[in-house]
């Protein structure tokens, strides 16, 4: 049975390192975990992972960790390798679920520097060209307190049925 006041350190004896995802071990009685390539990651009082020479932030759902963003360009880096790796699946994605917690930080910034775009997103967010919806809160589906973004995919060859001409032969 884990008990709580003494379960220690926070993530277990050893974690995955969020960068490189090696083992890599806590120090002896302390929340810290110390990765030999890319040095000490620290539990929040809040149960975030902290980098501590960068201050990058990771939250844990069912043993993944997944970077919290402070910048919208960062989530829409994210997103773009993501969708480099579905075309690589032969899945096509037909809409992005964001985090609801990332909505005002991504209108903030269009507000702010493309007052144009912002119109635009208004009208039907989108992003890489592919329509955008926020998340159901936290509370009511409690992944998306970590999960940055989710997919809606069709495979590649239902797209092509719907576009005959595109396909080859
Ligand atoms: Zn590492």
């Amino acid at each position: 049975m884990p008990h709580p006041a003494i379960d220690y350190p926070a993530f277990g004896p050893e974690i995955r390192c969020p960068h490189c995802r090696h083992t890599i071990p806590a120090l002896f009685l302390t929340d810290t975990y110390l990765c030999p390539r890319h040095g000490a990651f620290e539990v929040s009082t809040t149960g975030e992972l902290i980098h501590v020479v960068s201050g990058r932030c990771w939250h844990q759902w069912e043993g993944i960790w997944y970077r919290q963003h402070i910048h919208v360009d960062g989530l829409r880096f994210e997103i773009g390798e993501a969708l480099d790796q579905l075309s690589r699946q032969s899945r096509r994605a037909t809409q992005i679920t964001i985090a609801q917690r990332y909505q005002t930080l991504f209108e903030g910034r269009l507000g702010r520097e493309l007052p144009s775009l912002k119109r635009l997103y208004l009208l039907g967010h989108k992003l890489f060209g592919i329509p955008v919806v926020f998340s159901p809160t936290p509370q009511v589906a409690p992944r998306w307190m970590s999960v940055n973004f989710e997919f809606t995919t069709v495979a590649d060859t239902a797209a092509q049925l719907s576009y005959p001409r595109f396909r080859t032969r």
